[in-house]
């Protein structure tokens, strides 16, 4: 499959991606919905060397409950949640599955903090579900 593009919402930083990523899951943990300030965040991993950003980011840092440190990128200009880097998994990024153009590149291949879920969010019995992050 070939690149794919996404976008913040006022366009100011953008990233090129290969279509394929090497997983991509939905986080239903606490942190992520805050951060996204939606019921769950859909991500797309990758190595960082292969995902191409533009336009200047803001982080915030924050322990994860692994006592790694997480890092989560977002447009400074509009708000929106653009990608993640985990302490514990150095070199990699995890793209904001939202903010793609080509959505059937999407395809969460498993939900992980199940744990964490709000209750009423559907949970797609077809995919692999964990309690917390495997690995
Ligand atoms: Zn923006
Ligand atoms: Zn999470």
């Amino acid at each position: 499959m070939s690149d794919i593009h996404g976008h913040c919402l006022c366009g100011a930083v953008r990233v090129t991606c290969p279509g394929e990523p090497l997983a991509a899951a939905n986080c239903h943990c606490t942190e992520c919905r805050r951060a996204t300030g939606a019921v769950f965040a859909t991500m797309l991993f990758y190595d960082r060397a292969d995902v191409e950003i533009e336009g200047r980011t803001n982080a915030y840092s924050h322990p994860s409950d692994r006592g790694t440190t997480m890092t989560k990128h977002f447009c400074p200009n509009c708000g929106t949640p653009v990608f993640a880097e985990s302490g514990g998994r150095p070199g990699m990024v995890l793209i904001r599955a939202g903010i793609l153009e080509e959505t059937d590149a999407v395809k969460p291949g498993r939900n992980v903090f199940l744990s964490s879920r709000i209750a009423s969010t559907p949970i797609d019995p077809e995919i692999q579900g964990f309690d917390r992050m495997p690995g």
